[in-house]
């Protein structure tokens, strides 16, 4: 009866995180434990994150009134050395997003070889109605109750989505005053002279780019020759459309939020990124013709880009996408189910640990700055990224052709072996 009573009202395991990213995530680190016969224990430790903060604060808002907010840390491995990885703002964010996203962090980390486990944070929030004075005082509050779980040896944070370097200023001057001295090595992705580093902030964007030139010289695909969709004109598609189109790739599609613009002989990204900045968005754009939101992805093709929101190719569009390979700029953009049709189409799908790992690459270089008080001149800080991330895509290619496994598997078993292993070598304590 006793054992009754307590079943009845009894948590299934790992049902804090209950949400669809986090099975995402999960579905994918099954799979390549599987692929890796990991045992049972290494699993167990994989698998959920060791830590959670969740905290529920009030903010005075410019019209006087006070409205709670809600802002998560979630740290997915304390094995690698500190966690790493950013906060963002925006209204889906969840327990189980942040721990979605943070073990995807460590697989990022792990596969580029950096000291680093996964973390991710946010607060729920529509950043586009809050002021900046609003804003400020969130990310000030939001850090301080930080305060017990990051520090530039526990946890460093950087920019996301919704967040950039306004709010890392702010999140370093926040905990430098509690400090008392100023602990530029707290947060990464801050304004350069704060000592940020400049290549930070087109580093996801570029290091995608990269991926994709050494995977391309491996598929035999000349890269002047492929058509390019992206989504998103935001931190990281912007910079990569941008990029491609400097190389001389064609791109004949771009979307944002209020839809996309495509052009089958090749759009002029500048003067598209010229009229972004003058006008807010690409609507109106007129020398391209106007799509919807969702029909940038289902555009003809050779190379598609998702660099926006997580969850964009779904069982409900994956056979309607028209490309030859799709390239994840963004977290977690296509679903398993959407990835079993592509496969079964012959679209290959570069993952995200890989493609934008490029942003998290260039946070290690600042933090180890900021830890040596010594720069490096952007120059060198682009170059190391390039060899940093074709030295990775090649990895995961030759990996991949190997072991007959699509390239999410050949990169996530490349990350999980790497932290099973130091795991077990650590040991538990006590
Ligand atoms: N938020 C970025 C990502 O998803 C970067 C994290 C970082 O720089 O630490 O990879």
């Amino acid at each position: 009866m006793a054992l009754d009573s307590f079943t009845e009202g009894a948590v299934h395991e790992g049902a804090e995180w209950s949400g669809e990213l986090y099975r995402i995530a999960s579905t994918q680190f099954a799979g390549t434990a599987d692929v890796l016969d990991l045992d049972a224990e290494a699993r167990t430790r994989l698998l959920e994150p060791r830590r959670a903060l969740t905290v529920n604060f009030p903010i005075r808002m410019d019209d006087g009134s006070v409205r709670e907010f809600t802002g998560y840390r979630v740290q997915h491995t304390l094995t690698m050395g500190p966690t790493k990885g950013g906060f963002r703002y925006a209204p889906g964010v969840s327990l189980g997003e942040c721990a979605a996203l943070a073990m995807w962090m460590t697989w990022k980390c792990a596969l580029l070889g950096l000291p680093f486990g996964g973390a991710k944070g946010g607060v729920r929030c529509d950043p586009t109605q809050l002021s900046a004075g609003e804003l400020e005082r969130i990310t000030r509050r939001y850090t301080a109750e930080l305060i017990p779980v990051i520090g530039p040896d526990r946890d460093i944070p950087a920019p996301d989505m919704g967040t950039g370097e306004r709010e890392m200023a702010w999140l370093y001057d926040t905990y430098s005053q509690a400090m008392g001295y100023s602990v530029p090595a707290v947060v990464t992705g801050k304004p350069v002279v704060l000592g940020g580093v400049e290549a930070r902030q087109p580093a996801t964007g570029l290091g995608c780019v990269y991926v994709i030139e050494a995977l391309l010289e491996r598929l035999g695909w000349p890269i002047r020759e492929q058509r390019f969709v992206v989504q998103g004109f935001g931190n990281v598609g912007r910079v990569a459309a941008r990029e491609l189109f400097a190389i001389g790739a064609p791109v004949v599609g771009l979307s944002d939020v209020t839809g996309g613009i495509v052009d089958p002989a090749g759009l002029d990204v500048d003067d598209v990124a010229a009229w972004v900045d003058a006008e807010g968005s690409l609507e109106g754009y007129p020398r391209a013709q106007a799509v919807g939101r969702s029909e940038i992805l289902e555009t003809e093709c050779d190379i598609l880009v998702p660099a926006a929101l997580e969850r964009q190719l779904t069982s409900e569009n994956a056979d309607r996408i028209r490309c030859r390979l799709v390239v994840e700029a963004a977290n977690g953009p296509t679903t398993p189910e959407a990835e079993s049709v592509l496969a079964d189409r012959g679209i290959r799908v570069v993952p995200d640990v890989l493609a934008n790992a490029g942003g998290v690459t260039v946070s290690y270089f600042e933090w180890v700055q900021d830890h040596q008080r010594f720069t490096w001149d952007g120059i060198e800080l682009q170059d190391r990224l390039r060899r940093m991330m074709r030295a990775a895509a090649i990895k995961v290619w030759e990996g991949s052709e190997e072991h007959d496994v699509d390239l999410r598997t050949a990169a996530l078993t490349v990350a999980v072996r790497r932290v099973a292993d130091a795991g077990a070598r650590r040991g538990i304590y006590p």
